[in-house]
């Protein structure tokens, strides 16, 4: 399970704010291995057991982003699959495009969470309201942040995260009732 670190600086989460969650994509939704291709594309490995932590939010008004400074068409293919509601990818300056991002939406950074491994995650990970990162985040990243999950990066951390948010919001077994009614 996740491990909870306390800050006494930030208030508590209102959890049924939480509207949207938002990824990075390297060392977050994979392990980090960037595979060069000969024809010059960018292969990932992602993990089946995240896939269907999206599907669970599926039958929720929880909406999903990934935010990443990296591009590929491997990404764009498995955001596509997993239905994830915004997809942005080359984005250097992640905090200003969450900014736009929830200016669009009408939300604000008390409805956001952010799950990120690195320095430049921390500006974005820093102005939301839940910042998450997993167990093999960069050095000095899990004492910086909200929650750290006990999975690594692209072995189950965002599954792991997002049936925290679940639990969190008390809405966890409806969603897996709700996702085996669709594949039943
Ligand atoms: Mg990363």
């Amino acid at each position: 399970m996740f491990k909870e670190i306390v800050k006494p600086r930030k208030p508590a989460v209102n959890w049924d704010k939480i509207k949207l969650l938002a990824f990075d994509c390297d060392g977050v939704l994979t392990q980090g291995g960037i595979i060069y291709g000969n024809e010059g594309q960018e292969l990932k490995d992602f993990d089946a057991r995240d896939g269907l932590g999206f599907m669970m939010l599926r039958s929720t008004d929880i909406q999903t982003a990934v935010i990443t400074g990296r591009t590929s068409e491997a990404l764009a293919r498995r955001c596509q699959d997993l239905k994830i509601d915004h997809v942005y990818q080359k984005i250097p300056y992640k905090l200003k495009l969450a900014e736009e991002l929830l200016k669009k939406l009408g939300l604000g950074f008390e409805n956001m969470l952010f799950m990120g491994d690195d320095w430049n995650d921390f500006p974005l990970m820093k102005a939301v309201a839940v910042s998450v990162c997993p167990a093999d985040a960069a050095a000095g990243i899990p004492q910086l942040v909200d929650y750290v999950t006990q999975a690594k990066g692209g072995e189950g951390a965002v599954r792991e995260c997002i049936e925290m948010v679940l639990k969190k919001k008390g809405i966890y077994e409806q969603a897996i009732q709700a996702y085996l009614a669709r594949i039943s």
